[in-house]
């Protein structure tokens, strides 16, 4: 890794999307681009530029060339108290549609005064922002479209976009085939997002996104080679742009326990000694971890099925509450149920945000109910976990074929219905037997669950080897930035001649 101060160096931006899911690998990426000599400018809103400042002080101190560039968020404009930046702060359906519409202002700060006061030679940008490749376009330079999910997601959103297999089903139980993919992937229509099953005014958008992306120069992925080789394949032929694996971005820019701690939101944590204190009483690999990811807040029906399911599984259990406008009676049900636990030490519930890169590598864990987050699917799997799929929304029912059908490492709950969770009504997607079965599955210590678990530690150990020198997505990284150099010189040498 090398540290340069020179007129030469290549300058990028990065502008980050503000939910976690998005903005944990981006600016791991970003901090990745740094430390091998790029020099790194990340524009993001106060509030969110301090859940990761830590970091890249930190970075910059060890003397690579990275820095924030900060934009202020339009609170007032759209009636927001000051520091309420991020999606994941939306704990009502109207905070997070003023998140949204703060979010849709920033383009103008950006655009107008950012990126041309700094002169970047290539911006990567997040996928929620597709109005960054005019931009860089008027500019004369790439822009790098940063796709948060996993190569699989996105070709499948593409083709059943192309060729709506769903369309003509009779019913919302009859499945259709993914279509272009190498392997049978069977979902039924209420499994889509909601964009992608009927026109929605949000449909125009995520077309938006799509064309956005194929007249970038190029996609990163948070993906790495032996996850999805495949559909790393079938991603570039299919887009018609070159793409680059260079993940996971978490394992390699979070590599010692410190590091770990100190990513994003740290602010929130609750007290260290607790949590940890009750991992270390467990066997390894006999703890449950449960996360449904930053943005969603289960109704109370849900969790009341949940905490249920849980404590007739048997198994013990780390729970992570995202708490929400609800009313006092509905806390007390958790209450009580943290206070059984206490008693019984089965099970632990962390309010609101956990340590999820410490909790997952601990040894007492030893796998996890997620919501198929790509964020959550790659940390886990960097600790060599096996899962409990149970997707919620937007691309993670695809995420959850991969687990389940493809690397079969993950264990479906069952859930049925695309929805975020404030369009959900009062009603159960899982129930408590079903929970409990799942989690008798992948906890117990049957043939399945060992050979879930082989499988997951076994990538594990890849996601390890492909960040070191040499490995895969180390080579991408490289030959990225490489190519980078040269267009910018190119560039320079075309000017000089003009
Ligand atoms: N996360 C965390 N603590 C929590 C919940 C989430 O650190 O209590 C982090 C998690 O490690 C991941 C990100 O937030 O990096 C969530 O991203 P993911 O893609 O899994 O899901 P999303 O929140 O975007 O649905």
């Amino acid at each position: 890794m090398e540290s340069q101060q020179s007129h030469n160096q290549l300058q990028i931006i990065f502008v980050p999307y503000p939910t976690p899911g998005h903005m944990n690998p981006m600016i791991a990426t970003a901090r990745l681009f740094a430390m091998h000599g790029v020099n790194v400018t990340i524009i993001t809103t106060h509030a969110n530029a301090s859940t990761f400042q830590k970091a890249i002080d930190s970075d910059f101190n060890s003397g690579y060339s990275i820095k924030t560039q900060l934009i202020q968020f339009p609170s007032s404009q759209v009636g927001l108290p000051d520091g309420v930046e991020n999606l994941k702060d939306g704990t009502s359906t109207e905070i997070i549609s003023k998140i949204a519409r703060g979010i849709a202002m920033l383009q103008d700060p950006i655009e107008a005064n950012l990126f041309q006061e700094l002169q970047p030679d290539c911006i990567v940008t997040n996928m929620m922002f597709p109005w960054t490749v005019e931009a860089a376009a008027k500019l004369g330079i790439p822009r790098i479209h940063y796709y948060s999910s996993s190569y699989f997601s996105n070709c499948a959103e593409h083709f059943i976009m192309k060729y709506r297999p769903h369309d003509n089903l009779v019913s919302d139980t009859q499945k259709f085939t993914v279509p272009g993919f190498p392997h049978s992937i069977e979902m039924t229509p209420p499994q889509l997002p909601f964009w992608l099953r009927t026109k929605k005014p949000a449909t125009a958008y995520f077309e938006t996104i799509f064309e956005s992306e194929k007249i970038s120069y190029g996609t990163l992925y948070n993906s790495f080679h032996e996850l999805e080789s495949d559909y790393e394949k079938l991603g570039s032929t299919t887009m018609g742009i070159k793409s680059w694996s260079v993940g996971p971005v978490s394992a390699w820019t979070n590599k010692n326990d410190e590091k770990k701690a100190n990513r994003g939101h740290i602010e929130e944590l609750g007290k260290e000694e607790e949590w940890l204190n009750w991992l270390n009483s467990k066997e390894n690999e006999s703890v449950l971890y449960v996360s449904f990811g930053s943005l969603i807040r289960l109704d109370n029906a849900q969790i009341v099925e949940i905490a249920h399911g849980l404590e007739n599984s048997g198994h013990n259990f780390i729970w992570v509450v995202r708490k929400y406008e609800r009313d006092e009676s509905e806390n007390t049900f958790l209450q009580d149920f943290e206070e059984r636990m206490k008693e019984s030490k089965k099970g632990y519930i962390i309010w609101n945000w956990a340590p999820q890169l410490l909790i997952l590598d601990h040894p007492a864990t030893g796998g996890i109910v997620t919501h198929c987050g790509w964020n959550s699917i790659l940390e886990s799997l960097n600790a060599g976990l096996p899962m409990i799929a149970w997707p919620i929304f937007a691309e993670q029912f695809y995420n959850e074929k991969l687990l389940v059908d493809v690397l079969k490492i993950g264990v479906p709950v069952g859930a049925k219905v695309n929805e975020f969770w404030n369009s959900t009504s009062e009603t159960v997607a899982v129930k408590r037997e079903d929970i409990a079965k799942a989690v008798e599955i992948l906890m117990g210590s049957g043939q399945e669950s060992k050979e879930m678990m082989m499988r997951a530690k076994k990538l594990g150990e890849a996601a390890k080897r492909i960040i070191e020198e040499r490995g895969h997505s180390y080579n991408n990284l490289i030959q990225l930035i490489d190519e980078l150099k040269s267009l910018k010189k190119s560039k320079a040498l075309g000017e000089k001649a003009d």
